[in-house]
C-alpha cells in the first residue's frame, strides 16, 4: 500500500506540478485505474462541488465506474458506497480505493441500482453517474430522507430530457457544461469540444 500511495503522489506531481497530492477535487484522470468510463477531471470537480462533501458524511455513488467520485468524496473525509453493475469496474474501484488508502471508507457493491440500494445505510448525498431513468429516479427519490443532496449527470439526450423534467418538478439547479480543449490542427491549434454534460443538483 505504501508503494501504491508513493506512486500516486509521483503521478500527481508529474501531472500537475504540485508538491504532493493536491487537496483540491478534480485530480488528474491518470491517478485512477479506469477503462475510459470515468468522469473527467474538470467535470468531476464540478460534481464534487455540487455534492458539497463534508467530513463524516455518507455518499451513494451510483454507477460508480472507476470510483473516482467516491475516492474524491472520501478524500474530503466522508464514506462512500460505490454501486457498480460491472464486476470488472467494481474491481477497478477496489484497486483505486486501496491505492488511495481509502479501502476502509469505500464500500464497493457490485450490483444494479435501484435494487442494490435497499440494504444500504441512508446517505447524506447521492451521485447518479450511470443508469438513470425514470424508474430508477422514482425508486431512489422515494427512499431518500428530506435534506439529502442529489446530483445527477447526463450525457445522452434521453437522460437530459429526464433531467429537464425533474428540474421542473423538483427545482434545484440545472447546468450544462460545455468544455473544449485546445488541440493541434495542422500547424495551428483548434478547440476540440467534449460532449456536453448536463448536471442537475437538488435537495430532497
Ligand atoms: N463516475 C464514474 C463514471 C460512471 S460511468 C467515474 O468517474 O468513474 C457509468 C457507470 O454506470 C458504468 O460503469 C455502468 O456500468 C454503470 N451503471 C449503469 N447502470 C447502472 C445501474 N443501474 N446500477 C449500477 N451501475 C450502473
Amino acid at each position: 500500500a505504501g508503494d501504491l500511495a508513493g506512486n500516486l503522489v509521483a503521478v500527481a506531481v508529474e501531472a500537475t506540478g504540485a508538491q504532493g497530492l493536491p487537496r483540491s477535487s478534480g485530480l488528474p484522470d491518470d491517478l485512477f485505474i479506469h477503462d475510459g468510463q470515468i468522469t473527467k477531471r474538470p467535470v468531476r470537480a464540478l460534481a464534487l462541488s455540487a455534492l458539497a462533501a463534508c467530513p463524516g458524511e455518507r455518499l451513494w455513488d451510483i454507477g460508480a465506474g472507476s470510483g473516482s467520485i467516491s475516492v474524491e468524496w472520501a478524500l474530503c473525509g466522508g464514506t462512500a458506497a460505490a454501486i457498480e453493475a460491472r464486476e470488472d469496474r467494481a474491481a477497478n474501484i477496489r484497486s483505486n480505493a486501496t491505492a488511495f488508502g481509502l479501502a476502509h471508507r469505500i464500500t464497493v457493491i457490485t450490483g444494479t441500482a435501484p435494487e442494490a440500494l435497499a440494504a444500504l445505510e441512508p446517505p447524506d448525498a447521492v451521485f447518479i453517474g450511470g443508469g438513470l431513468d425514470r424508474a430508477m429516479f422514482d425508486a431512489i427519490w422515494s427512499q431518500l430522507a428530506s435534506g439529502t443532496r442529489l446530483v445527477a449527470h447526463s450525457v445522452t439526450l434521453e437522460t437530459e430530457a429526464l433531467l429537464g423534467e425533474l428540474h421542473q418538478r423538483h427545482g434545484g439547479e440545472l447546468m450544462r457544461v460545455d468544455i473544449a480543449h485546445a488541440a493541434p490542427l495542422g500547424r495551428y491549434r483548434s478547440w476540440e469540444a467534449a460532449r456536453p454534460v448536463v448536471q442537475w443538483s437538488t435537495v430532497r
